[in-house]
């Protein structure tokens, strides 16, 4: 494939398939980045110099492709979303990207959602764990340790929506009044409405992932997490589906919280991952009461928004909190906070969602040894009290540096640690 705009390097290699969905990352691999709008050309870079150097410290080496969205691909190609970035993300399979802004109520629609649709990325995956010394709102952060799978293409982001006063809009209502029977539900006077698809097929590939990864990292439960009191043929059927996944496809491995009870007096296998389900505001108030019985979350888009936000809050926010994008071999790894357009090239915010994101990437690749590491160089950067403003403001005889600052004390460590 060839591109209009961008250049591939030189140097380094593809990382592969090897089987169905595993990811096969040589030594020299190509990693397009996307370094984003707002904050992105802070956090990028500083990223980039982290996951370098624990690359190096390893024995490999990333070969950077830029590539561009949002602001910085107006300025290069005229649109927000060209041909080339979509390509070589889907080409060299493992990918990183900073934050893009989505202008609200108006404006194109956001293109975090267009890249994970057009890649089918269809889990939205976030390790939240806590740091130490990153001061948190809870007493026991450290008790934080889940992973949460947010479906990426349906649910009400499906972007299937009528704006009110528009004659579409007049046409679903007649239709949802007079075909469907549903006569008196809206209220008289402008509407908007949307559409909910929650499918099978979605759900049962999100719980998949979702299964496969607690089997593989040892965790213990999975907890479908929906509000099918309420919307019952939608995430009730989620709910549904979901169970049907742990019950046909996995044999001992994976055992329901009702077997358990029935047939073992709650008392697990060894090794078998637990499938339970919680309603979504229960949920809410359990990460925060009994944070630590919880382990990997399966959920609906919008559920997952909430909930991983959630979870974000009481491991120190959104300077912290990691992301990625997955699909069937396939990483798009990203940090959850947005562009904050206010710090935009101030060198000053916290580039330890991005680097984390980073981090998530490697271990997708394989790369443990570099994963962990540049997890404990950040972690030990920050119980030296050097930190970002965000962290700064919240804590005692804290030194604050700037985004490349953090960064490079991150570096320093890291070479330490190897
Ligand atoms: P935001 O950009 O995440 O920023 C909200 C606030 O969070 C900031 O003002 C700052 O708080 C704090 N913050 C965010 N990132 C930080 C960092 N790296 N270090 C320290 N503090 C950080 O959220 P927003 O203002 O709602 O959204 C701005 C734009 O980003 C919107 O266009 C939105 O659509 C977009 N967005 C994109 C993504 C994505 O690309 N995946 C995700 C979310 C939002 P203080 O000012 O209190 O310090």
């Amino acid at each position: 494939m060839g591109y209009d705009n961008v250049e591939v390097p030189s140097a380094g290699q593809r990382v592969e398939l090897s089987g169905e969905d595993e990811l096969a990352a040589p030594d020299d691999p190509i990693v397009p980045i996307i370094h984003g709008d707002g904050i992105g050309v802070d956090v990028g870079p500083a990223a980039q110099t982290v996951l370098e150097a624990a690359a190096d410290a390893t024995g490999r080496e990333i070969h950077w492709m830029r590539v561009y969205a949002g602001e910085s691909a107006r300025e290069t190609y005229g649109e927000n979303l060209p041909a080339d970035t979509t390509e070589a993300l889907r080409e060299f399979k493992v990918s990183i990207k900073g934050p893009l802004t989505t202008p609200v109520g108006a404006g194109f629609r956001s293109l975090n959602v267009a890249l994970r649709k057009e890649l089918d990325l269809y889990a939205n995956i976030r390790p939240t764990y806590h740091l130490e010394g990153v001061p948190s709102p809870v007493k026991r952060p450290e008790q934080m340790d889940m992973v949460t799978f947010r479906e990426n293409t349906e649910d009400v982001y499906a972007g299937i929506e009528w704006e009110a006063g528009t004659e579409a809009v007049r046409e679903v209502e007649a239709f949802v009044a007079e075909e469907m029977g549903f006569d008196d539900t809206i209220h008289d006077g402008p509407v908007g409405i949307g559409v909910k698809p929650i499918t099978e097929f979605g759900t049962k590939r999100l719980v998949r992932k979702a299964i496969d990864y607690a089997l593989e990292h040892g965790r213990d439960s999975v907890t479908l997490v929906h509000k099918g009191n309420i919307m019952k043929f939608t995430e009730g059927a989620f709910r549904d589906w979901g169970y049907e996944v742990a019950e046909a496809e996995y044999g001992e491995e994976v055992i329901t919280e009702d077997t358990l009870w029935e047939e073992r007096d709650g008392e697990p296998p060894d090794d078998a991952v637990v499938v339970n389900d919680r309603i979504a505001d229960n949920m809410l108030q359990q990460i925060l009461t009994r944070t630590d019985q919880y382990d990997v979350l399966a959920m609906p888009n919008l559920n997952g928004d909430y909930v991983s936000d959630a979870c974000g809050a009481q491991i120190g926010g959104l300077g912290i909190a990691p992301g990625a994008n997955v699909g069937d071999g396939r990483v798009l790894a990203e940090p959850v906070h947005g562009s904050a357009p206010k710090y935009a090239g101030q060198d000053k915010v916290n580039p330890t969602a991005m680097i984390l994101s980073g981090r998530i990437m490697l271990e997708f690749m394989g790369w443990t040894d570099a994963a962990d590491l540049v997890r404990d160089a950040v972690e030990r950067t920050i119980v030296d009290r050097k930190v970002t403003y965000d962290i700064e403001r919240q804590i005692e005889g804290g030194e604050k540096l700037a985004t490349s600052e953090f960064a490079a004390a991150v570096v320093d460590n890291l070479r330490e640690l190897a």
